[in-house]
């Protein structure tokens, strides 16, 4: 589970910066994410840093079987560095540290801003509060579980890019198959009672977190599920799962880091026995040099916008359209 060292640092509700563009009116408002460093970048020049979380001499929480948190995370780390180096992140860094404490924490950040990395992503593996935990004999040996929260979670300091890339993680697991665990969420006790960053993907707001705030790239905090349930702790060493959330994982990266869809638009407010003039340069003016059916779908603009009149491309063909007939797409 995470080590919740508080900081004071506010959180950043700024998803990306609303700013009009080119004398866009409201409906046309963009909305730019800032961008991720990655994004830039040929796949070997992308620094990826894997956190393990917690170290050998404080290995965070316990399996209901005995195991350290701290040799789950090591061998699911080292798996997922392994599919990242496979996938053409030839830069990948696995983090290992031995510091404990707000320093070993504040080490993390610092190493990887340090490093200028791209992504941080760190790995663990989730417990509950210690009072939800019951004994049981395992081997003869007695040993704490709790088989009432199964599944994995994700956590982010901010909105923005971190939780764009959280998201793209959230649905590769949820696309292989897996779930995630509401145990986190505020009203559940046994857990961490955060707020749901997006509660449709299982996604946890969590400002305190050092790893988190203190870094300056994106950064995610993967739980890779419950180690103290009894049934998931099974799962959770098997090297299955270990191939499946490391493929969901460095696919996911390589999605966060490949090129953005340009946004679309479609004719919108064009009468169904009328077409929308493209013209050869900004307003009415200018010659006709084709039209767009009523329905006309897929349009991009290419260069901008000059007051009511904006520069697109249709069907390969580049001209200027008025802008109070276009609608976005998605
Ligand atoms: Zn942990």
């Amino acid at each position: 589970m995470p080590i919740g060292k508080e900081s004071k640092k506010a959180i950043s509700w700024a998803d990306g910066l609303r700013i009009p563009v080119l004398g866009f009116s409201l409906a046309f408002q963009i909305q730019f994410a800032v961008a991720a460093t990655c994004i830039s970048k040929p796949t070997e020049d992308i620094l990826v840093v894997l956190d393990v979380g917690h170290t050998a001499t404080n290995p965070g929480a316990t399996s209901a079987r005995g195991v350290r948190e701290y040799d789950f995370n090591v061998k699911l780390a080292q798996r997922v560095k392994e599919q990242l180096l496979l996938t053409g992140f030839s830069r990948t860094h696995l983090m290992v540290t031995q510091a404990n404490g707000t320093s070993g924490l504040n080490q993390r950040a610092d190493r990887a801003n340090d490093m200028d990395a791209d992504l941080f992503v760190s790995i663990h593996h989730d417990a509950v509060r210690d009072e939800y935990l019951t004994p049981w004999l395992y081997q003869g040996d007695e040993h704490l579980f709790f088989d009432g929260a199964k599944g994995f979670s994700l956590h982010v300091s901010t909105y923005g890019e971190s939780l764009r890339l959280a998201r793209i993680i959230a649905d590769r697991l949820l696309g292989s198959g897996l779930n995630f665990t509401t145990v986190h969420q505020p009203s559940n006790p046994a857990g961490a009672r955060v707020p749901f960053a997006d509660s449709a993907r299982g996604i946890y707001l969590r400002d305190g977190l050092v790893v988190l705030n203190r870094t300056k790239m994106p950064a995610v905090l993967v739980e890779s599920g419950v180690i103290v349930n009894r049934d998931e702790e099974l799962m959770l060493a098997s090297s299955a799962h270990h191939a499946l959330a490391a493929k969901a994982i460095a696919e996911a990266v390589r999605e966060f880091c490949g090129p953005r869809e340009t946004p679309s638009y479609r004719v919108i407010n064009v009468a169904p026995d009328d077409v929308l003039n493209i013209r050869s340069g900004p307003g009415a003016h200018h010659p006709k040099i084709d039209s767009i059916p009523p329905n006309g779908r897929g349009l991009r603009i290419v260069s901008g916008c000059e007051g009511q009149w904006c520069a697109v491309d249709y069907n390969g063909v580049r001209g200027w359209v008025n802008r109070q007939f276009l609608g976005p797409e998605r």
